[in-house]
């Protein structure tokens, strides 16, 4: 099923997305949980995500887990240590190969669970910070998932509590971290909007700067979130992707020749 703007066929706006791309370059992909889907990956805040079956202040909030760190670690802890079961599907792939060809420059990604890096996407800007590293918040020794002790919640060597360097509800994004994410998107041509539903901010205004800045905007999504799009295809990110990179192959082996 794939829906464009201005009536155009599903072959001829894939056709004319990678010749944008092709053209352009310096395209930015800001990639949401509509991406990790199809690994798997338990979603948030769609229908029957984890916010559904539980409040997000008690079990996922910096007050909630510096009272009581239990909560947060029977919520996320299983994950943890099942992570190596989880595998990059065809989006992530595509996008990294993307990158190799020099078309995709950066990933900025609101998911995580690390899969951009796994899937060999070098330039990855995780804004909502990533599952797998794991902190102590005593003393700052940091441990990598799935390696971490076996008792829950679990304790550093030191005796201080875990915590994976994610961004929990009432803390601020690392404002290093979002400044980058926010260049990318101001200096890009095209920015590559994948399985995000772009509402929840700060991420949401990334778009809106790069339009600001002459870029095109590509929706690939299930449905439209982004009303300003410039392309809009509705489309699993894993179908749609590797038809993206398919196009661009196609145009580049007519260059070659
Ligand atoms: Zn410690």
């Amino acid at each position: 099923m794939i829906l464009v703007k201005r009536n155009v066929d599903a072959e001829a706006i894939y056709k004319e997305v990678a010749a944008l791309m092709v053209e352009r370059r310096q395209c930015v992909a800001l990639t949401g949980a509509g991406v990790s889907a199809e690994s798997g990956i338990p979603t948030f805040r769609s229908k029957g995500g984890l916010w559904e079956k539980y409040d997000p202040i008690e079990f996922a909030s910096i007050e909630a887990f510096r009272k009581d760190p239990s909560k947060y670690w029977s919520l996320r802890g299983e994950f943890i240590k099942d992570y190596d079961r989880y595998q990059p599907n065809k989006a992530h792939l595509a996008l990294a190969e993307l990158e190799k060809r020099g078309i995709v420059r950066c990933v900025i990604t609101q998911n995580i669970d690390g899969l951009h890096k796994k899937a060999g996407s070098k330039n990855v800007i995780e804004i909502h910070g990533n599952l797998m590293e794991i902190c102590c918040l005593t003393c700052g020794k940091e441990y990598k998932a799935p390696n971490i002790p076996e008792e829950m919640p679990p304790h550093c060597s030191c005796g201080g509590i875990l915590k994976p360097n994610t961004v929990l509800f009432g803390e601020e994004l690392p404002a290093d971290v979002f400044m980058k994410a926010k260049e990318a998107s101001a200096g890009c041509k095209i920015m590559l909007l994948v399985g995000t539903s772009a509402i929840v901010q700060p991420a949401a205004s990334l778009p809106y700067l790069a339009k600001q800045n002459g870029a095109k905007i590509i929706e690939i999504n299930i449905e439209n979130a982004f009303p300003d799009a410039d392309y809009f295809i509705m489309e699993k990110a894993g179908t749609a992707l590797p038809n993206v990179v398919g196009e661009i192959d196609k145009i580049r082996r007519v260059n070659l020749i």
